[in-house]
């Protein structure tokens, strides 16, 4: 019998962790939970316990020659302090793996197709999104929360290190703006998102790089760190006055707006938006900057309320409802254990 579950979740620029009890009505109840953030620049450790007060938090100067190990260990060494007990009687604890696809799965086909020859499809080459944990999660939220909004017409903006946005009918996944990988869509912290894909031959052939050196420049090197020149962390950009820190955040909020177009138009109209993940979750600058650019769209805000980090905040007479609800991917992990772990 199963009696914790420990969820971990690898974001590009994180790992964050939780563990939950199932107590006796079978219920998940959070133990423990935290995360190590900006792994690659100044990683930041940071552990709650049940009620959300910091228990414990670490910070390292730089990345350099740190491994999954050196994040992990100490992880492991608290939990154990928690359940070491149940660790060492259960030493064969199943592992499950969550896929973050998944919450696409049901797209329409044709949100899934490529404009390439049919058998590259047959191959699996096809749009499959991601961050379908936390849309999921989101998908749930707002139906208990707003159970009229979320019967319709939603985009849920995921805006983390990686970034996406999901257009959701009635709670469903319509389309996404992640493709075949975590590549496609917005600009990211240094992830390029959507990029002609000339420009990919053109640093081949005439640049002469290799695929591991685009590979490279596409994934690590280019999105607002890219832009900027400074950095891939939103706080650190906008705590910046230098006029590329403002450049890059512009161009993160113009390519959001744009893809946030493009789904509203797939979606016929737009009922509600949601903001979620780091940026979504606490940047009202970001937030507004969207939203100021997405009154035609119905979208009206309460920059008070906005300013003040509410879960509501969208004007009263605003078309569109705008809220930001934090996600919670572990928790879903944790559901998914469950519907394949005897507990
Ligand atoms: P990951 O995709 O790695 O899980 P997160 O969801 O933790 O990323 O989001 C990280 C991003 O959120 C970073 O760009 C970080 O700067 C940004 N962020 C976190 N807190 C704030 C804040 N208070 N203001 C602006 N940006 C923030």
């Amino acid at each position: 019998m199963a009696s914790a579950i420990l969820c971990l979740n690898a974001g590009s620029s994180s790992l964050k962790f939780a563990l939950f009890i199932i107590d006796v009505a079978g219920d998940l109840q959070r133990r423990t939970a935290g995360k190590i953030e900006r792994i690659g620049t100044v990683p930041h450790l940071i552990v709650r316990d049940a009620v959300g007060e910091v228990v414990e938090e670490q910070r390292w100067p730089d990345d350099h020659g740190f491994s999954h190990e050196t994040y992990l260990d100490p992880l492991f060494e608290r939990i154990d302090a928690l359940v070491g007990a149940a660790q060492r009687a259960r030493p064969g604890v199943p592992h499950v793996a969550c896929f973050d696809t998944s919450f696409h799965a049901a797209m329409p086909a044709i949100a899934t197709r490529f404009a390439l020859p049919r058998s590259f499809a047959d191959e699996g080459v096809r749009r499959y999104g991601f961050h379908g944990l936390s849309y999921e999660f989101i998908a749930q939220q707002l139906a208990s929360i707003d159970p009229d909004v979320a019967a319709g017409r939603v985009i849920a903006a995921h805006l983390g290190n990686g970034a996406s946005l999901c257009a959701m009918k009635g709670g469903h996944s319509v389309d996404t703006t992640m493709g075949f990988t975590a590549l496609d869509g917005l600009m990211m912290g240094t992830r390029c998102g959507a990029i002609d894909p000339g420009v990919v031959l053109f640093l081949l052939q005439a640049k002469t790089m290799s695929a591991a050196a685009i590979q490279h420049l596409l994934y690590d090197r280019s999105g607002l760190l890219g832009v900027s020149g400074l950095s891939s962390d939103m706080r650190e950009l906008s705590a910046s006055a230098h006029p590329r820190a403002r450049e890059a955040i512009d161009l993160f909020v113009y390519r959001m707006v744009k893809e946030v177009g493009a789904l509203v138009a797939v979606l016929g109209g737009l009922d509600g938006l949601v903001f979620t993940a780091g940026i979504g979750e606490n940047s009202a600058r970001v937030r507004a900057l969207v939203c100021d650019r997405l009154t035609w769209a119905g979208v009206e805000l309460d920059d008070a309320a906005n300013a003040a980090g509410a879960a509501l905040i969208s004007a009263p007479d605003s078309r569109v409802v705008v809220r930001v609800i934090p996600t919670d991917e572990e928790r879903m992990i944790a559901v998914g254990i469950l519907a394949v772990v005897e507990p």
